[in-house]
């Protein structure tokens, strides 16, 4: 377990990381990353994403992205942006259903934002086009910007404070034994404290993820200066509270500290805290993925593609459009808001 010893003695020389540092290391250390060394989505990797679930997803994705571009005046050329596109199964979906969108694909100009090496190659195998890949968001050249980010705010790294009768401390990881172990910082003060100085209690943990502050802010500019929209599905809340930070290995959950860089990390994406950050863009109202697919048409798309199915790929279907809509499964847990232009056209499957 390298990465584990070489967090130690980190420890060791500089005394406990934060949350985030540990979250950063684990997911992309250029050696021993999470992301770095594998793909791990799909029934045989460790967990499943909604484009990999069906079609549908990026197909849907792909219609309402042109369809904002088409209510902004169809600019070109555009910026058509993805952020963490795993295997790049949403992006050969989204760009085989916007094929008959008069001028879509004359005018588009593909950038992808991905950290894993392994990910990128499958990327660009998958959806077989022109693109350029970046290390972030703040590369991609300026000009109007339609961007999908589906389940990659999750995996940026957040810091945790929780609130005790004094004020506020940060979960930290540090050693006990030899052995990985959280434990408490000295009383400090979070970027959030006045703002959560009313709506938490003693015990409480909020999070708070900078990196993914900054995409926002970023993404808001851009979308302030030049138009467009982008779209952020992904599961969280309005509000950060609890500790949501998770590790999953083999489609099941694992302890956060077990066998670092082995296991995916995530943590619940903070809407509020986004929506704010991209101010001077708009954000529209945090919706569960379920209305917003429905509003989007996905129930007419799902029974036209299950008149050409029978059997176990009929079975399979009817239970993909289960589990992307419904409550029970990632229709409500999951959740979906788009930034905007102030003054522009609502972006649809959103209500005002
Ligand atoms: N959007 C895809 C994959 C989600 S998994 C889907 O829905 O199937 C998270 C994705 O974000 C992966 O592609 C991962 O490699 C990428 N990623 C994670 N952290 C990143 C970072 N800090 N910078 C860039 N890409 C990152």
């Amino acid at each position: 377990m390298p990465l584990t010893e070489e967090l130690a003695a980190r420890i060791g020389a500089n005394g406990p990381l934060t949350v985030a540092d540990y979250m950063a290391e684990c997911l992309t250390h250029p050696r021993y990353g999470y992301y770095t060394t594998r793909d791990p989505l799909g029934q045989s990797g460790d967990f499943t994403t909604a484009p990999e679930i069906s079609q549908m997803f990026g197909e849907l994705a792909g219609l309402f992205l042109a369809q904002c571009w088409i209510d902004l005046g169809s600019p070109i050329p555009f910026r058509l942006v993805e952020l963490g596109p795993g295997r790049g199964t949403l992006m050969a979906d989204l760009l085989r259903a916007t094929a008959g969108v008069p001028g879509f694909h004359a005018g588009l100009d593909l950038h992808l934002v991905e950290a894993s090496p392994v990910l990128r190659q499958r990327q660009q195998q998958t959806t077989g086009c022109a693109l350029t890949h970046h290390d972030s968001f703040d590369t991609v050249p300026d000009g109007p910007l339609f961007l999908i980010a589906n389940e990659f705010l999750d995996a940026l790294p957040i810091r945790q404070f929780q609130r005790d009768d004094e004020g506020w401390r940060e979960r930290v990881i540090g050693l006990r034994d030899k052995e990985l172990t959280l434990g408490l910082s000295a009383p400090l003060h979070p970027p959030f404290a006045e703002d959560r100085a009313d709506d938490t209690r003693p015990g409480d943990i909020v999070e708070h993820c900078a990196a993914a502050l900054s995409v926002a802010a970023a993404i808001g500019q851009r979308i302030a200066a030049f138009g467009g929209v982008a779209l952020i599905v992904d599961y969280g809340d309005w509000r950060s509270l609890g500790d949501t930070l998770q590790a999953v290995r083999d489609h099941g959950a694992v302890p956060v500290l077990e066998d670092p860089g082995s296991a995916d990390l995530t943590a619940h994406v903070d809407f509020e805290a986004l929506a704010r950050a991209a101010s001077p863009a708009l954000a529209t109202r945090l919706t569960p993925q379920g209305v917003f697919l429905e509003r989007l048409g996905i129930t007419q798309r799902a029974q036209s593609l299950a008149r050409s199915l029978s059997g176990d790929a009929l079975e399979n279907h009817v239970a993909a459009h289960r589990r992307l809509t419904h409550p029970d499964e990632m229709g409500t847990l999951f959740k979906a808001m788009a930034l905007h232009q102030k003054d522009s056209p609502l972006p649809p499957g959103f209500a005002p």
